[in-house]
Order: structure tokens, then C-alpha cells, then sequence
């Protein structure tokens, strides 16, 4: 049987197109890229977790799911200040339970990543367009600081180059591509125009654009700074200028250089002047599929989009003090609850270093980084493929998915399941005394001949 319309579950194209069928238990997948089909193979590896792990002597060895369940509610109702980190990679429906967790317990909930860019859009406002649209009118695309032929590799094929649309029916042959990025990448080379500035001069060749636009020419000092010549800047403009429908698609190059979200707010005010001359919008190329998904879910549901801290019993919001990293710089947590991301591999190694200091729980698939330092690690469902939900595409659009394989597992349906699961427990802990004392329950190490009843405060103690 062919399953058709299956949603990719891997960077934020959510190419929603896939042909899916198993045969001898062997998963064949059409119209996926070679990024898709590796995780569309990753659901029958021999690596995925198929049971909770629980670190004991230094080793993750396999536990009973409510005895994981209860170890891991009470690691996070019994710190002072947890972490909740929630990654891109499982549904807006997760999202929304792990929030409900952390504002329950008065956690910190964060996601990890596009920070810079929801602040350059609070700062400036975006121009944007769906990815339908794009396909349809736009005859300019700019990729500033991002590579999509190698990093989203459908968004050219599906939207942004090659398909035909409704004004631009030849395809390819009616576009005019131009790439800013110091790297001679795959997409430079595709382009018209390659304009490779050096590396963190984005901000300082956009006010170049900007006093351009304006009539005025810019300092010659420029020249130098960004390694651009002003008659490439004057070239490009034009082209921008006179255009029916542009738009710009930024990546992590661009929100990563010096400057972060100030590079996306000039780079949306540019947009925005353009107006005047042309259609002209702005959109993110998001490297994770459900990366804008925590940014809506979070807005819709308490009004901040990232970095949410509920200590207080209300939500409050203030990048740079209650986000990831500065948390964990800070050593302002005193347990973290991972959530489908491997976030030993984004932060850096003093971070990394003081999240291994501290109790750690992980939901995920399979091994990874973070995984590895985990106490305790919650077998993952594969959403899209094995549960359905909502995924947020790049562009903002809601993409509802439906599977064609059943949870593998009898315990959970979904991470949304899990989690569901998981806020039970620790709403039930808010009538016990004493957690470490009083909680006795049943720890069944699966390898081990003996059922092991123990206190969750030494087995607690066993897990630091
Ligand atoms: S472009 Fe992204 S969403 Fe589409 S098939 Fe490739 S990895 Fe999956």
C-alpha cells in the first residue's frame, strides 16, 4: 500500500508531498531528499530507543516506563528553578503540553534557536509571504546567509527557483537569483548574482543599500569594510528595485554575524522601504521542521514567543536573562527537561559543561550528545510518521499531519502522550509532603533479574 501526502518531518520545507511505502518491513520514500530519507530510515534503525533508560553506576540501563515517569516528575518538581528546553523536532501539540508543564511547576520554557530573528521582527515588523505566493509572483529572490541547496534542499525545487508559477510560468528562466554569503556555496554558484561581502559585514552592506535607496552614496570606507564594490551594491539594488514581486530569505548567516537581531531589523526596514518601489517581503529559512512552531505555540498561548519564565506565577520575558544559554552560563537551573533536541550539540562548552553537572531528563528518538550525559531518557515517538499533530512550516503556515505507521511502543501514543503523561504525575505530587521521603514506588530495571523497590530520593541520588 502507497501512503500518499506524508509529511517530512525534517527541516522546515515540511515537504507535505511524500509517497511512503514499506516493503519487507524496508521503508521506500518518494519526492524526499537525501536529508528526508535518512530520517524516514532512522524509524526502523537499530539505534532508536524502543525503551525509557535510566542512568545508574554511570550507565543508561532500561527501566520501567512509570517508574521513568515517576523519577522524571519528580527530578522536575523538586527543583528550585527547571528548565524546560523544547526542540523543533516533534509537534506544536508537544509544545503546548511541555508550556502547560513549565508553568505549572513555575519553570523556564525556551526553544533553542531563531531567537534573533522573532526579535528583529518584534523590532521591525515583517513584510512576509507565504511560500505558495513566492512560487507564484516572485521573479527576484535574494538568499542572504543561507545555503537552500544544500541545507533545505526542496525549498528551491518545491517554491523558491525552478517550479513553475502562475506569473512566472517558465520556471527558472523568469527568476533573477542573487546570493549574499562570503562562502562560494552550491546556491552562490547557482545565482545571477553572487555578492560575497566579507564575513559580519551584513549589517554595515545593508546600511549601504539603505543610504543607496535613499539617494546619498556611501562612505568609500564601505568599500573596504564589507569587500563589496558600491557598483556591485548599485546593481543589486536595481535589481531589487525594479523587480515585479522580490523577496529576501534569510538564514542563520545572517542572524548569527555580529549584530544578531539587528541585522534581521535593518534587514526587514530595507524591506519595507523597498515597498515604495517594488512587492517586496521577507522570509526565514528555518533549518528544523517544526522551528516556528514553539514561537507560535508560546504567543498564542501566554503572549512572549520564546524564553518564558513562569517563577513568578505569570509569564515573563527578557532575552538574554531567562533563555538557554544565559540560564545555564549563569548556572541558574537546578534541572533540565530536554525535549526532541540534542542541545549538548548548540550550546556552548561551558554550558554544556553545567548541563552535565545537573540532573537531566531527555525525550528523543535516538542517541545523541545530549542523550549520552541524560539520567534519565524517554523513548520518543516519530510525529508525522508514527503520531499526528501540526507542524509550522518556514513560512508560518500550519501543516496538519496524519501517520502511516502506529506508536511502536504500548506505553505512548505521542511525545504529546508522553507529556500528557508525564503532567499527571507531577499534578498528583502537589499533595505529597515530601517528595524524597514519602514516595515509594516500584523501579523495574528490565536487564535485571531482581525488582528493585526503592525511595525516588535515592534513586534520585543514584541519577546525580
Ligand atoms: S526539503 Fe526538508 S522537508 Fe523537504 S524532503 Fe528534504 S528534508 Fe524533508
Amino acid at each position: 500500500m502507497i501512503h500518499k501526502n506524508i509529511v517530512c518531518p525534517v527541516c522546515g520545507a515540511a515537504c507535505d508531498d511524500i509517497q511512503v511505502e514499506i516493503k519487507n518491513g524496508k521503508i521506500e520514500a518518494k519526492n524526499v531528499c537525501k536529508m528526508g530519507i535518512s530520517r524516514f530510515n532512522e524509524i526502523t534503525s537499530p539505534r532508536r530507543f524502543k525503551q525509557p533508560l535510566l542512568k545508574f553506576g554511570g550507565k543508561l540501563r532500561p527501566v520501567s516506563w512509570d517508574g521513568a515517569l515517576q523519577i522524571a516528575a519528580d527530578i522536575l518538581f523538586s527543583a528550585k528553578r527547571p528548565l524546560i528546553s523544547i526542540g523543533s523536532e516533534t509537534s506544536c501539540e508537544a509544545h503546548e503540553v511541555g508550556l502547560m508543564i513549565g508553568e505549572y511547576l513555575g519553570a523556564i520554557v525556551d526553544t533553542i534557536g531563531n531567537g534573533a530573528t522573532v526579535m528583529g521582527t518584534q523590532e521591525a515588523g515583517k513584510v512576509g509571504a507565504t511560500e505558495g505566493q513566492k512560487k507564484n509572483r516572485a521573479d527576484l529572490l535574494v538568499y542572504w546567509g543561507t545555503n537552500p541547496l544544500e541545507s533545505m534542499p526542496r525549498q528551491m525545487s518545491r517554491y523558491g527557483v525552478f517550479p513553475r508559477g502562475y506569473w512566472t510560468k517558465r520556471g527558472r528562466f523568469d527568476r533573477t537569483i542573487i546570493t549574499v554569503d562570503p562562502r562560494k556555496t552550491l546556491t552562490a554558484k547557482a545565482s545571477d548574482l553572487h555578492v560575497q561581502l566579507k564575513p559580519d559585514s551584513d549589517y554595515e552592506l545593508i546600511s549601504a543599500l539603505l543610504t543607496l535607496l535613499h539617494g546619498k552614496t556611501p562612505h568609500h570606507s564601505i568599500e573596504k569594510i564589507t569587500g563589496v564594490p558600491v557598483s556591485v551594491m548599485e546593481e543589486m539594488l536595481n535589481m531589487m528595485k525594479n523587480c515585479n514581486f522580490g523577496t529576501i530569505s534569510v538564514g542563520v548567516g545572517l542572524s548569527s554575524s555580529p549584530g544578531k537581531y539587528r541585522n534581521i531589523e535593518i534587514a526587514m526596514n530595507l524591506v519595507k522601504e523597498l515597498n515604495k518601489y517594488s512587492k517586496f517581503t521577507i522570509g526565514v529559512i528555518r533549518s528544523n521542521c517544526n522551528a516556528a512552531g514553539f514561537n507560535q505555540v508560546a504567543s498564542y498561548m501566554y503572549g512572549y514567543p520564546f524564553g518564558l519564565d513562569f517563577m513568578r506565577g505569570h509569564p515573563r520575558y527578557n532575552p538574554g536573562e531567562f533563555t538557554t544559554v544565559d540560564l545555564l552560563r549563569e548556572k541558574d537551573v537546578d534541572a533540565a527537561f530536554i525535549i526532541c533536541a540534542d542541545l549538548l550539540s548548540q550550546v556552548p562548552p561551558d554550558c554544556a559543561a553545567y548541563l552535565k553537572e545537573i540532573p537531566l531528563i531527555c525525550l528523543d528518538t535516538i542517541p545523541c550528545p545530549t542523550t549520552s550525559i541524560s539520567d534519565i531518557v524517554l523513548p520518543g515517538v516519530v510525529d508525522s510518521m508514527e503520531c499526528e499533530g501540526t507542524f509550522y512550516r518556514l513560512d508560518d503556515v500550519p501543516i496538519y499531519f496524519e501517520p502511516f505507521l502506529d506508536s511502536p511502543f504500548k506505553f505512548t501514543q505521542s511525545n504529546e502522550d508522553t507529556l500528557k503523561q508525564l503532567f499527571e504525575i507531577i499534578k498528583g505530587k502537589q499533595n505529597q509532603d515530601s517528595i524524597y521521603q514519602d514516595s515509594i514506588f516500584p523501579v523495574t530495571y528490565i536487564d535485571d533479574p531482581k525488582t528493585q523497590n526503592c525511595s525516588s530520593g535515592s534513586q534520585i541520588s543514584s541519577v546525580q
